[in-house]
């Protein structure tokens, strides 16, 4: 594993991909005015999202370029910053983000090879670093979701992968961080304890992998870290920002035998509050901007960085309600529309991120 904080000493690698879409897609067609602040966006570093098995050799050729970068004295050396998110079934609990293997057809066979050709990029790149994110939302389908068919069919499959993952991924230049929902789903009185079990539980059937350094919050969401004024939105939820959320969830992990140490994505948080109506409405949310630059300066000895892990303006979910993957937050009021498909570059969305930036670019 790598020690401690990952992200200390370190930079984060700006990858290629997210870089073209902001130059390639959304600078050509970008009123001029806009242009230096979108420059600023493709130089800020975002997780890449492993989303289908065939871009797992993209994390190949971005270990190469990191490992060059770094022997060249690239000072500080850069840190890899990946998302593993092909969990067969994925998505249990809405329709968006379904994935391309499911149990009823080999998922879990799949899923397991998906790993082990990560582990074989990673152990190819042993001198270099990285951090991954696990399977953003699914633990939190297994707390809140198991009234939904395909939720509970999927349990025992989800829990059989998160162990060959965490397993097989425990690896000396690694570091991962658990996906662990957010504020207003796992935070909630009703949840955290739970959570905070099942998190227990997972590390400890896995064997406690040393590379496991905590968990990640507000992937793809919309929090705030440490607000003042709870919005209404919350609804009496004491946990209603992150910082609130991860100092409640510590000492329960910590009884629980898992490392209480956090990430938080701050890539769409920059408004507060946002255009929500409901807290739960996920989808390509109104009114948001691009939130904290990624950073270990946190202010907070939980949380061990700011990270963009949700790239800005890849779409949440499509708002054609005659497409494959509609799910109907998407096509609220509070949705920005019309949205093209989940990951797919979503221009008028990447204006408004841009926009209301805070801090601006
Ligand atoms: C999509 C993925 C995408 C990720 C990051 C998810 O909602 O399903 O395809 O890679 O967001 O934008």
């Amino acid at each position: 594993a790598v020690s401690g904080n990952p992200f200390a000493g370190k930079q984060m690698y700006v990858n290629s991909f997210y870089a073209s879409e902001v130059n390639n897609l959304a600078i050509p067609s970008l009123a001029s005015s806009l242009i230096p602040a979108a420059s600023q966006v493709a130089k800020t570093p975002s997780f890449y999202w492993m989303d289908v098995h065939a871009k797992v050799p993209t994390m190949g050729t971005m270990l190469d370029d990191i490992a060059a970068k770094n022997k060249a004295g690239a000072s500080p050396p850069n840190i890899g910053i990946f998302v593993v998110y092909d969990l067969p079934d994925r998505d249990c609990a809405a329709y968006s983000s379904n994935g391309e293997y499911s149990i009823a057809n080999n998922g879990v066979a799949n899923y397991k090879s998906y790993i082990d050709d990560i582990a074989a990029q990673l152990k190819n790149h042993s001198s270099t670093d990285v951090v991954l994110v696990i399977e953003p939302d699914s633990l939190g389908n297994l707390i809140t979701n198991l009234n939904v068919a395909k939720c509970s069919n999927a349990q025992s499959a989800y829990l059989e992968c998160y162990n060959y993952a965490l397993t097989h991924l425990n690896l000396p230049n690694v570091a991962m961080y658990i996906d662990a929902g957010h504020a207003g789903w796992l935070g909630w009185s009703a949840n955290i304890g739970p959570a905070a079990q099942l998190f227990g539980s997972i590390y400890k059937n896995a064997g406690s992998p040393a590379a496991v350094r905590g968990l990640a919050t507000n992937v793809a969401n919309y929090n705030a870290f440490s607000i003042a004024t709870c919005p209404s939105y919350t609804q009496g939820d004491a946990n209603c920002d992150e910082q609130k959320y991860v100092n409640a969830l510590a000492p329960l992990l910590t009884a629980a035998g898992f490392p209480a140490h956090f990430i938080m994505d701050t890539s769409r948080n920059g408004v507060q509050p946002t255009s929500q109506l409901a807290w739960g409405d996920w989808c390509n949310v109104k009114g948001t901007g691009f939130g904290a630059r990624p950073t270990t300066n946190t202010g907070d000895p939980l949380e061990d960085a700011f990270v963009w892990v949700k790239p800005g303006a890849e779409s949440d979910g499509t708002s054609d309600s005659t497409a494959a993957r509609y799910d109907s937050h998407c096509g609220l009021a509070d949705a920005l529309q019309p949205a093209p498909q989940a990951g797919s570059w979503f221009q008028a969305y990447f204006v408004q991120l841009l926009t209301n930036a805070n801090p601006a670019f």
